[in-house]
């Protein structure tokens, strides 16, 4: 039996299934979370299913979450999308359950619950739960799955830009497409900014320092984000933005927070950066990661091992 047609069988034994994805959510990480939920609202509805975890700030516009109580987790199925460690889970319930499932297209480098699917080929988890629907006939799309699943897909993709768009990620957005949902308009919601982050935006493009060897960084200070007005989830709009930049190989922004220590964003184009997101505390893909910084010190560090992984692999 193949992993997905488990995931089935488990799916079908269980009346309540509650459905989790990772902190400080995405729109992959909404897109899978609440596309597997409707999907499963629409395909079994007998059934209670349910989405939850912490707040969606700024992504209102794709989901909102569920309250339930401790007591709805009694004999219940929970599944977690797009989430490769069990620590950046939302909310920490998700282990009150009957069964734990994971379904994530980051490296398995926590292999957590009872079952897991990982696909690392996978543009995004929302692919994956692409995928899960075109196996099985008894699972039923419908227009609000689609358009979760396509804005995951463009989230991740970073509209069909970055080296995980393969053949198939382009052939299932298709698929998706073919639903009555306004692709067009999800496409603007996920893209646009508000005039702040607009102006944070020329910050970051006038403030990369970069190397000669490719290697760049901007530090947000907690000054530079109270002079912006912005907030952390506010800056994921602009962590792409020294990618566009010719001379630009990898790069981190370090964001502060307000408790003094720094999120480090980390991104590539060709060096691999998950290990050096993992020796500071974080994790990811090999082309986008992230990772903490306790103060400048490690920031500094940080950017040094950037700039030696350019280096080498310009002379590869
Ligand atoms: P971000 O810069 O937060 O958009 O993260 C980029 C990628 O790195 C995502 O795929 C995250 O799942 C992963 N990531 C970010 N922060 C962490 C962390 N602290 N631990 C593990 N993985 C992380």
């Amino acid at each position: 039996m193949t992993v997905q047609a488990e995931i089935l069988a488990e799916i079908k034994k269980y009346d309540t299934i509650i459905i989790h994805r990772h902190q400080r959510p995405d729109p992959d990480a909404l897109g899978s979370q609440v596309g597997l939920a409707e999907l499963l609202r629409n395909s079994f509805p007998e059934k209670n299913i349910y989405q939850v975890g912490g707040p969606v700030e700024g992504l209102e516009y794709l989901a909102e979450m569920q309250d339930i109580s401790e007591d709805t987790y009694r004999g219940a199925l929970v599944i977690v999308t797009d989430t490769a460690n069990a620590p950046r889970i939302s909310d920490s319930r998700f282990d009150l359950g009957a069964r734990l499932i994971k379904i994530d297209h980051h490296p398995n480098d926590e292999p957590y619950g009872d079952l897991q699917w990982v696909n690392t080929n996978a543009s995004s988890c929302s692919e994956m739960i692409a995928d899960f629907w075109e196996l099985f006939d008894e699972l039923i799309m419908n227009e609000e799955a689609a358009r979760l699943l396509y804005g995951g897909i463009v989230g991740d993709t970073g509209r069909f830009l970055y080296p995980s768009t393969s053949a198939h990620t382009l052939e299932i957005a298709a698929k998706l497409l073919r639903y009555d949902f306004d692709a067009a308009e999800l496409n603007r919601q996920i893209q646009q900014v508000s005039q702040k982050v607009a102006h944070l935006s020329g910050y970051v493009y006038q403030n990369v320092t970069v190397d000669a060897n490719g290697a760049g960084y901007v530090i947000l200070s907690k000054e530079i984000m109270d002079k912006f007005e912005v907030s952390d989830a506010e800056t994921a709009s602009i962590v792409s933005l020294p990618g566009v930049v010719e001379e630009v190989l990898a790069w981190a922004i370090f964001v502060q927070q307000p408790e003094g220590y720094y999120r480090v964003r980390l991104r590539s184009k060709g060096p691999v950066i998950n290990e050096l997101a993992k020796q500071h505390h974080g994790g990811g893909h090999p082309l986008a990661s992230g990772a903490n910084a306790k103060d400048l010190d490690e920031v500094n560090e940080i950017y040094q091992e950037i700039q030696r992984l350019c280096q080498e692999f310009r002379t590869i």
